[in-house]
């Protein structure tokens, strides 16, 4: 306990995060083992062998259930983090979900910071898995120099709308699935108290979702601005549903490019975007918003969830490293059908998803295309490949148009 409160970034600040005028004691937001959350007693654990708890996942196909053997799991079922989250509560959202129709799923989430080090012996193989190979040793590199990318400006034809997102979680407290409502609430504190400092391009406003109308929240989901509501059965499932609306929302500047997501899957969802295929412009935007929005939240006595190897922490394995999704929502209704479409995407490195979120089925041939990964190269890099990639899509695209072949474009 003692070594571990030692990481906090600064008990001292987060004791003083103020919640509905009641300060929170540092030490609250451990219990010192109290279930805060659904999962066994630990005691429980006791009753029976690790082998009568092992989980049924015959009909899986997501990564945590790849890798988790009945070894691991009987090494892993007892320990708990200082937090008191558990490795059942990891996986509980992959166990309670098999699949996904569109995206093969990791299966698994974090309860704290110290989930990645205390349920290593699964999370490494499933970082590994949904990484494409992450050695145990590998240091994460950050760079946020825009000006290093490589064009960026598309098509607007094809191109509808650009958008980079990350996020950024607050050292000390627990993650979404496992926070306590208190924790959530100095979150959102912490968060908007740093967002309410910022200025220029940056200067904007925090709306609570239980401040919203339900018609003001469908419009900003419509508008593609705001997270669905907490339907997803991953996201029930993993916790990050409990006691909503409490303490969500979204801040955003007043052009409504430069967006902040509070308390959704990740503490905060930092997102640039704009109508149109100038991703040069997206990707600068999102550099400079996040290095003021960190430089604020250090100026408070906070810092981000961090690591060398892992790059920032959030909740799900899949966001690990950068957390940075880059993607544009594209029309490609003739190369979508072709039968090498899904196998050049990957060869590309990117991922295809509707344009309602991942949840949903593209429409028309109009995709969300974004880099697939996130850990083990930075964000000038990633941002490089989904344009060079969605460059090509394009290209080949146009060569479908006009009756040509596309043999020679498809990537090897
Ligand atoms: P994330 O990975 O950021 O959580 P989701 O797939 O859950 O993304 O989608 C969240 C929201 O962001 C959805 O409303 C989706 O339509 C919107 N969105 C994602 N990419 C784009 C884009 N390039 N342009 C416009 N909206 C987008
Ligand atoms: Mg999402």
């Amino acid at each position: 306990m003692t070594s571990f409160l030692g990481k906090l970034s600064s008990p001292k600040t987060l004791a003083a995060a103020v919640v509905g005028g009641a300060a929170i004691a540092g030490a609250y937001y451990y219990g010192g083992g109290t279930t805060l959350h659904a999962g066994a007693a630990p005691g429980a654990y006791k009753l029976f062998p690790a082998k009568a708890d092992y989980p049924d996942l015959k009909k899986h196909n997501n990564v945590m259930a790849s890798h988790l053997t009945p070894e691991i799991y009987a090494k892993l079922r007892e320990k708990t983090t200082p937090g008191g989250w558990t490795l059942d509560e990891c996986i509980q959202t992959g166990v309670d979900n098999p699949g996904h129709p569109f995206i093969k799923t990791v299966g698994m989430v974090a309860g704290d910071e110290e989930s990645y080090e205390v349920f290593a012996a699964l999370f490494d193989p499933v970082i590994n898995e949904r990484h494409a190979g992450y050695p145990n040793d590998a240091k994460h590199p950050t760079d946020l120099d825009s000006s290093k990318l490589k064009g960026g400006v598309f098509d607007d034809k094809y191109v509808l709308s650009s958008r980079v997102r990350t996020g950024r979680c607050i050292r000390g407290l627990s993650l979404p699935p496992a926070c306590t409502r208190a924790e959530r609430r100095a979150v959102e504190s912490i968060a908007t108290k740093a967002l309410g400092s910022l200025t220029g391009e940056f200067s904007g406003k925090y709306y609570p979702l239980d401040g919203m109308t339900d018609q003001e929240q469908e419009q900003l989901i419509e508008d593609h601005f705001l997270f669905d509501k907490p339907v997803s059965p991953l996201l029930l499932a993993s916790g990050m549903g409990r006691d909503w609306p409490d303490a969500r929302g979204i801040w955003h500047n007043h052009r409504k490019t430069f967006l902040v997501w509070v308390n959704e899957e990740d503490h905060t969802r930092v997102i640039s975007m704009q109508k149109g295929g100038n991703m040069k412009e997206v990707f600068t935007r999102f550099c400079d918003g996040l290095k003021q929005v960190e430089e604020t939240i250090k100026k408070d006595g906070h810092e981000f969830m961090w690591s060398q190897h892992l790059g920032y922490i959030l909740t799900c394995p899949s966001n690990l490293g950068t957390g940075l999704r880059a993607g544009v929502h594209v029309k490609l209704p003739r190369l979508s059908t072709h039968p090498k479409f899904a196998d050049s995407l990957k060869k590309m490195r990117l991922q295809k998803r509707g344009t309602g979120g991942v949840d949903t089925a593209a429409t028309g041939g109009t995709y969300d295309i974004s880099n697939l990964d996130r850990l083990g190269k930075s964000e000038v890099e990633l941002v490089q490949t989904v344009v060079d990639g969605v460059n090509l899509l394009v290209e080949m695209e146009k060569a479908l148009e006009k009756g040509q072949s596309i043999d020679n474009l498809i990537p090897k």
